[in-house]
């Protein structure tokens, strides 16, 4: 199956598209990961993108679209694939089902009161990708990732003022595609506000009953 993982920022795609990714055996791409993995190396495209991350603002339809192109193409994508953060506009969609259509849309719900307390408490491990709240989801030792030990950071575009840009594009931008993909009869809500072990639940037991119809 084609799995897009749609919802605001902070809802907990990323966190359960790695868990759910390990259950279902298909490779997890995220369009974040993949320009951050980009800056930090310092290529050409890391380049291009640095200041649009940092800002919160969404990279060119174009350069975002071929990139995700270039990584379904490859071998490991052949039966099925998570996406997460793509697509996040309708001409991203519209690309999206010329070359790769979703079997299923899963649409993550959150408040956006719960959204900005969860980016704003949220610590990223640059090595491994793992991901942490200082409250919520805290490492076993202050500040150092469970899995790699690497130092803990904070993202660039989780202060304040990148949270509320990233909530201003994701509502003008990216809520037209829960439309999009009602209409084809391809979408299904998850409640993101419990903690991700129940979240994880809902979207296996979802899965269960989609194969059933
Ligand atoms: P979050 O879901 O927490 O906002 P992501 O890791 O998915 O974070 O994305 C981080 C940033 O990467 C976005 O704010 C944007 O700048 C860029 N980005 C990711 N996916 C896309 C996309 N599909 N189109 C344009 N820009 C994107
Ligand atoms: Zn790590």
């Amino acid at each position: 199956m084609n799995f897009v993982f749609l919802g605001p920022p902070g809802a907990g795609k990323g966190t359960l598209a790695k868990q759910a990714s390990e259950k279902l055996k298909v490779p997890h791409i995220s369009t974040g990961d993949l320009f951050r993995e980009a800056i930090q190396k310092g290529t050409p495209l890391g380049k291009e993108v640095q200041s649009i991350l940092s800002r919160g603002d969404l990279v060119p339809d174009g350069l975002t679209i071929q990139l995700v192109r270039e990584r379904i193409d490859q071998e490991d994508c052949r039966n099925g694939f998570i996406l997460d953060g793509f697509p996040r506009t309708i001409p991203q969609a519209e690309a999206l089902q010329t070359f790769a259509p979703p079997t299923q849309v899963i649409n993550f719900l959150l408040s956006e009161e719960e959204i900005i307390k969860r980016l704003s408490g949220r610590r990223s491990c640059p090595q491994c990708g793992a991901i942490y709240h200082i409250a919520f989801n805290p490492p076993r030792i202050d500040e150092l990732c469970d899995s790699c030990s690497a130092r803990l950071i904070t993202r660039k575009d989780d202060t304040i003022e990148a949270i509320k840009n990233r909530l201003g594009v994701y509502n003008s931008q990216t809520v037209p595609l829960i439309a999009f993909y009602e209409k084809r009869g391809i979408l299904s809500n998850i409640d993101a506000s419990p903690s991700a072990v129940e979240v994880l639940e809902s979207f296996l037991s979802l899965i269960q009953k989609l194969k059933k119809r």
